[in-house]
């Protein structure tokens, strides 16, 4: 129950309790401002209830059928397996319910009005609640995130599920279609495989994960389809029957295959739906994006907007800094424009990929002259285990400055690897920085400080 009081109600309102939002209030309360935060479903957003953590605990689980085969080589005779799906949700359910808790608790404990309920802009410093309590606040901070995106026109598109309902799928199907070429296409894939999933990955493009290494890209379809996931490039599907027990996929090169889920990752768009921007004079970009300056302020004096809304870097991490970057600038006094150069990120199939910085293609685009060290290598596990899969990793450096400009790995760990990297980058290292480190032997990572 909110109890109103004559003149503004609050400092800062934010609507949406996600990564960005849940930081941006905590901090601008630190400040000594007087905030709420509204949240449609549940605090943590998208990263906590159905994306970063829920997904990882998945990478985890499948990445145990690994772990055993590998353990032969070493010595260990591994026994009898079973796998018991709903044990998993069940664990990851109670994992992410703590971590709400915690997401809540820190906002109660810094003094943050939490409200759960649907919230929208009502003109100039006024938010309505679902139940049409209407508030005031001095400053609107939008970090209302994203949602799938569903294909539009195809008959049967409500035989497809998302990502949203991934989690929560009651049983494990025997056979599953995944649809796209993107982060979320690539993780699932990995992961229906390595739970013993019979995989398809169908995508509408000649490789997965447009924007990254070619030879990453190319690595990780090798690795994938030595893994038993069945790649279908330059595929797209024009609809999908339910059938009994089954669903049947339809695809424009006139062939169908038959499988027990389909599942579309074909991005994300923002959600700016039913927000009421338009009592505020607010234009969304073609996307449906929030557009804002550099300290993330809209159109509109007063109101702005963090995070995947804004659909610039659509990671947890950057939702983080832009929310933590928007309390500083207008409550700490402390104007703090968030750099988006320079952002570390992982795509967690396996084997698992890192990468920071600019690639080589981009850098060329960009003008630059560059000098390239690779590596390709088994690592040491692998020998003795019998695996063949091989680890890559690159550096992209400015011939003429030696800086390094870009840093891409595909193996395992790649992902703790390239953050460390990403201190480096941030920092400005020079090749020659990299060369005079000292390796730390036995790793992969040293790979990184020995190229030459
Ligand atoms: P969100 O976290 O989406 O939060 C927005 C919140 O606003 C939601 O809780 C929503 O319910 C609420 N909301 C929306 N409208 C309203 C309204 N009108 N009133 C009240 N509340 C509202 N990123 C990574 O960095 N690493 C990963 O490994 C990773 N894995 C991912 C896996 C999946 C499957 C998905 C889908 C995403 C993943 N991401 C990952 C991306 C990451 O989850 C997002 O970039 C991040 O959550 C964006 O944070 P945000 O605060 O902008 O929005
Ligand atoms: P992405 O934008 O990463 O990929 C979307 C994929 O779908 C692309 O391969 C794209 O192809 C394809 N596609 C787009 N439209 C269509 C269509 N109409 N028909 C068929 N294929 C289509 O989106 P995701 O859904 O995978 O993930 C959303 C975002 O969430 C990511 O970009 C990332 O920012 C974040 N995320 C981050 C993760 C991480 O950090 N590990 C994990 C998961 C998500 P094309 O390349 O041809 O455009």
């Amino acid at each position: 129950m909110l109890f109103l009081m004559s003149g503004t109600d609050f400092d800062l309102f934010v609507i949406g309790g996600g990564s960005g939002g849940v930081r941006a209030a905590r901090i601008a309360a630190g400040y000594g401002a007087k905030v709420a935060i509204a949240e449609r479903d549940r605090f943590g957003g998208t990263c906590v209830i159905r994306g970063c953590v829920p997904k990882k605990l998945f990478v985890y689980a499948s990445r145990f059928a690994d772990d055993f085969e590998d353990a032969r080589g070493f010595g260990w005779t591994v026994g009898e397996r079973s796998f018991d799906w709903a044990t998993l949700v069940a664990n990851k359910d109670r994992e992410i319910a703590r971590i709400e808790g915690v997401y809540e608790g820190n906002l109660k404990l810094k003094g943050v009005t939490t409200i759960k309920a649907r919230a929208k802009l009502d003109g100039p410093g006024h938010v309505k609640l679902d139940d049409g309590t209407r508030i005031t606040a001095k400053t609107i901070l939008i970090a209302t995130g994203g949602q799938p995106v569903r294909y539009a026109d195809i008959p049967g598109v409500d035989n497809v599920c998302v990502s949203d309902d991934i989690f929560e799928l009651k049983e494990l199907p025997r056979r599953i279609v995944v649809c796209g070429g993107g982060y979320i296409a690539v993780e699932f894939a990995s992961i229906f495989a390595g739970l013993g999933v019979e995989t398809t990955l169908m995508h509408r493009g000649e490789k997965v994960l447009r924007g990254f290494d070619e030879e990453l890209r190319d690595g990780l379809m090798e690795a994938m389809a030595a893994r038993g996931i069945r790649l279908m490039m330059k595929t797209e599907i024009i609809g999908v029957a339910a059938c009994p027990g089954s669903f049947n996929v339809a695809l424009a090169n006139g062939e169908t295959m038959e499988t027990d889920l389909v599942f579309s990752a074909i991005g994300r768009a923002p959600c700016t739906g039913d927000l009421g921007l338009e009592t505020v004079g607010i234009e969304t970009g073609a996307k449906g994006e929030i557009p804002v300056d550099d300290y993330s302020e809209t159109s509109v004096p007063g109101i702005y907007a963090v995070g995947d809304v804004t659909d610039r870097v659509n990671l947890t991490p950057v939702a983080i800094r832009e929310g933590h970057a928007f309390a500083d600038t207008v409550f700490g006094n402390r104007p703090v424009k968030v750099d988006h150069s320079v952002v570390p990120t992982g795509v967690f199939t396996t084997p698992e990929i890192g990468t920071v910085g600019l690639t080589e293609e981009v850098a060329r685009a960009t003008g630059y002259e560059i000098d390239l060290y690779k590596a390709r290598f088994r690592p040491l596990r692998n020998i003795v285990s019998g695996r063949d899969e091989r680890t890559l990793m690159k550096l992209v450096v400015d011939a003429k400055t030696d800086r390094v400009l870009g840093c891409h790995m595909m193996g395992p760990d790649a992902a703790e690897i390239v953050q460390m990297a990403g201190v480096a980058l941030t920092m400005g290292a020079s090749k020659a920085d990299f060369d005079a480190t000292i390796a730390l032997h036995p790793s992969a990572a040293e790979e990184l400080v020995t190229m030459r």
